[in-house]
């Protein structure tokens, strides 16, 4: 299943225009943007359409001219603006190439009843009222509307807000058995929705956090307090487990900022991610990629950067949510040599990683193995090489490369493990059957020239692999500072 998820703000967003709290300065700063936006299911469900869907639809690079029904949780403005339907209308009127499919709204019924006035009478719009209970067989997709608990009132005796108290949440699953629970907007989970999710063992959690851990709240959201608290108990009756993705959204400046957020999610097992990230949610008994040949995408990727720029995160989340990935691990323990800080760097990297994947560390490989490695990754997986820089080192090592009075030059020991290595590597990666590698390397070229003859030929000769290395690759990314640049293909802009 595949699931964009076109905005991850609250209704006022992050940044808060009108605000300028460290939160909102954080945003800016970053460039980062949550607004709301809803969620794209398979090309064809739109889920709570805000009123900039059509931008972020644009910027996450997806249209929604397949979409064949919109679900609506419930009718506030930043989840529901019947505008998307006067849009499509002018498209379907055949304003534009090709026919639209027929289109079923989904939703409580006073939002049901208020958005069939946007569209022209005996026009092809079934309008489709939801509670919690019901369920659609849509294309390809079931979907049931479950109990929210957004009405909830924070003051007993309070008035109830009629909007709030009709919402409903969404449980999607497709015909391999992949779920998805989409649970915004509510308040923290009642014992109807406990039932209505217990058992449902969601690959995918999308679960509302509007507000922080101090600040406003109100019961018929969740806050720092409710969301671990209706995380418990989702887990306690099945509704998610320890392989459930589970994702934060319609997230609002009351958290703190981002490095702080991510890290209270993570402690939670939850995380957020940015507003346009497509996921990818697999059920256990769904077929994998590495069942059929015909899926391999091959598509290969360098992420080159400097020390401690963020590159084997970036390249991390790369690999986003697959199922089948081989990490190998070109660090090695060092503390047999007194270097206990690279261990602990090395402890910090294992930890990052998803107990999901496989990890080949390099002391089991011999350098020279990494092409094998390669040409032998299971079709269809995603490949992590962390980092070439060290594989290099390692390559080198074995010759005892560093002895510069063996000498360096062409046709020296050292100068041949390298290019012989990097032929096989080059071969590895022209015949891997993997749908994704991701290599990392370091960008060490730029500085002074080194001042011994073995720093300079390490220097030039991983130069050398990162370009070779460059050419094969479908998408080449230097990291700076924790940003990600997209470089160029070579001569595209002579190309056009
Ligand atoms: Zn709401
Ligand atoms: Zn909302």
């Amino acid at each position: 299943m595949r699931v964009t998820v076109l905005g991850t703000g609250a209704a006022d967003g992050v940044p808060q225009p009108f605000c300028r709290c460290d939160t909102c300065a954080d945003a800016r700063a970053r460039g980062q943007v949550r607004a709301p936006g809803g969620v794209l299911i398979d090309s064809t469900l739109l889920v709570d359409p805000a009123p900039a869907v059509g931008a972020a639809a644009a910027r996450a690079g997806v249209d929604l001219s397949q979409v064949t029904t919109i679900a609506i949780s419930h009718g506030h403005a930043d989840h529901w603006d019947p505008a998307i339907l006067l849009f499509r209308q002018w498209i379907a009127d055949g304003n534009g190439p090709g026919a639209l499919p027929p289109l079923r709204v989904i939703g409580p019924a006073a939002v049901i009843a208020s958005a069939a006035d946007w569209v022209a009478p005996g026009g092809s719009v079934e309008f489709l009222p939801a509670v919690a209970g019901g369920c659609w067989q849509l294309d390809g997709l079931n979907l049931r509307a479950i109990t929210s608990t957004h009405g909830l009132v924070s003051a007993p005796g309070s008035e109830a807000d009629p909007v709030a108290a009709a919402a409903v949440l969404f449980d999607v699953r497709d015909a391999h058995g992949t779920a998805v629970l989409y649970a915004a907007d509510t308040g923290p989970p009642d014992a109807d929705l406990l039932g209505d999710v217990a058992g449902a063992s969601y690959d995918l959690a999308l679960v509302e956090l509007t507000f922080g851990a101090s600040g406003p709240t109100t019961a018929g959201h969740l806050d720092h307090a409710t969301f671990p608290r209706a995380l418990a108990e989702l887990r306690r009756v099945g509704a998610i487990n320890a392989d459930t993705d589970v994702v934060a959204i319609h997230l609002s400046h009351h958290h703190p900022p981002a490095p702080e957020l991510h890290a209270a999610l993570a402690s939670w097992g939850a995380r957020a991610v940015a507003d346009g990230t497509t996921l990818e949610p697999l059920a256990e008994t769904a077929p994998r990629a590495a069942d059929t040949l015909t899926s391999t995408t091959n598509r290969t990727t360098l992420v080159t950067g400097g020390a401690r720029s963020g590159k084997s995160t970036f390249a991390e989340q790369l690999a986003g949510n697959a199922s089948d990935v081989l990490y190998l691990a070109t660090g090695w323990p060092r503390g047999a040599l007194g270097d206990d800080d690279w261990d602990e760097r090395l402890a910090a990297h294992v930890a990052r990683r998803p107990s999901r994947w496989r990890t080949r560390e390099w002391s089991a490989m011999s350098p020279a193995d990494l092409g094998a490695a390669l040409t032998a990754a299971p079709p269809g997986s995603t490949v992590i090489i962390d980092c070439l820089a060290l594989w290099l080192t390692r390559l080198i090592d074995a010759v005892a490369g560093w002895d510069e009075a063996a000498g360096l030059g062409t046709g020296s020991a050292a100068a041949t493990t390298v290019t012989d290595g990097c032929e096989a590597l080059l071969a590895g990666l022209a015949t891997t059957a993997a749908g994704h590698v991701i290599m990392v390397t370091n960008e060490v070229g730029s500085g002074v020239v080194p001042a011994t003859a073995s720093g300079r030929f390490f220097r030039d000769q991983l130069g050398r692999v990162n370009a070779r290395v460059a050419g094969l690759c479908s998408e080449v990314y230097l990291v700076v500072a924790g940003r990600a640049l997209p470089l160029t293909a070579p001569y595209q802009e002579f190309h056009g």
